[in-house]
């Protein structure tokens, strides 16, 4: 069998393996071979973006949402969400908010609630990209369709987040109801990008039924598709969902990724997530060692923050906008790098 060191030797010559070799890579997981690959990682890293982590201001503006996928907190199916919606005015008042501790990027995220039409957003976008032309704006609403996309792109919006889940049709189909497709999902993420977005893709690490084979998949996407962003954190269950008695994905595998995905397209916008915060107490600082250069602090108002509950014990639920800035901003430091106040563009 082939040393994972030369494994990772060549995915740093090639920039591609093939789906056996990300395969036997991530199945041969070990601590050795993960140092090696985040001691890579970072070098790129650092060679393309210095000690910068860039952040974005999340604003979870809804948690109702149509959709029923097998894992996540706020399925429509979960009648014990107590749902909410921002209004406009406190939309903008977290953007506020946000720009005056510094952040230069907006990011929407939402169940997919029909209340959030297209003239809404586009209101929206056009008000807080108004009053600040120096800030992005990511969405992350989930599936629409491309004329919808292409209205809220001339609005304003730059960034859309919309994770593949999964490059596995059939892994697709276990963890969404049968109403929603694969084949959708990635229709999407090509409409968004011919549109003009610079689009996220992105998985959950330990999802049940993923296997391998299944991350394998994943990897040969993010090569192909070679996303601007890609979001990837590890699954964590909801008690209020089908899959509440399943178990949790692991940070080290995550981290892994993380660095496999910077070797795979060095340019890419890479986040540590809540979720990798969640599960491990210094997650997300594991995540930039690893190779990660984003996090996306809450900037919702803290009366909805324990509402939009994907998964369960959600980190940072109870904080202010402000102290969430600060704490992330000392985490980062432990790291050697230092927050960005800046857009934080993809470098190409
Ligand atoms: N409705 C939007 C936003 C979804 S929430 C959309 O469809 O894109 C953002 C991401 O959270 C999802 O893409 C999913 O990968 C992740 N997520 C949902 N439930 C989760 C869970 N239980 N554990 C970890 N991540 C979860």
């Amino acid at each position: 069998m082939t040393e994972p060191k030369t494994t990772i030797d060549k995915l740093i010559d090639e920039r591609s393996l093939s789906l056996e070799e990300y395969e036997s890579l991530v199945a041969g997981y070990s601590p050795e071979t993960a140092a090696y690959a985040a001691q890579k990682a970072c070098e790129i890293r650092q060679s393309i973006y210095g000690n910068a982590v860039f952040t974005r201001g999340l604003v979870e503006i809804s948690n109702y949402c149509k959709n029923d996928c097998l894992y996540c907190g706020i399925r429509r199916s979960n009648r014990s969400a107590v749902r909410y919606r921002l209004t406009r005015e406190q939309i903008e008042a977290c953007c506020d908010e946000g720009y005056s501790l510094g952040f230069r990027t907006f990011v929407f995220q939402g169940g997919e609630d029909a209340f959030f039409g297209d003239d809404f957003m586009c209101g929206l976008l056009a008000s807080v990209k108004g009053k600040y032309p120096d800030c992005a704006v990511t969405l992350s609403l989930g599936e629409r369709s491309r004329e919808s996309y292409k209205r809220m792109f001339d609005a304003g919006a730059d960034r859309y987040l919309l994770r593949h889940e999964t490059a596995d049709e059939s892994h697709y189909g276990k963890l969404h109801p049968k109403e929603m497709s694969f084949s959708n999902r990635i229709k999407c993420l090509y409409e968004l990008r011919e549109i003009g977005y610079q689009v996220g893709c992105g998985f959950m690490v330990g999802s049940p039924y993923q296997t391998y084979a299944t991350i394998a998949k994943d990897l040969k996407f993010i090569e192909t598709f070679k996303p601007d962003m890609c979001g990837i954190g590890p699954f964590v269950p909801h008690h209020e969902t089908p899959f509440a008695s399943q178990k949790a994905g692991s940070a080290e595998l995550t981290c892994f990724l993380l660095s496999l995905i910077r070797l795979i397209h060095p340019p890419v916008l890479l986040p540590a997530t809540t979720a990798l915060g969640t599960i491990d107490g210094r997650g997300r600082e594991k995540g930039i060692l690893a190779g990660a250069n984003v996090v996306m602090p809450n900037l919702s108002p803290v009366s909805v923050r324990k509402k939009y509950e994907l998964y369960d014990n959600k980190i940072c639920t109870g904080d202010e906008a402000a102290e969430c800035r600060a704490c992330l901003a000392r985490r980062i430091e432990s790291t050697g790098c230092y927050l960005a106040v800046d857009r934080g563009d993809i470098k190409k």
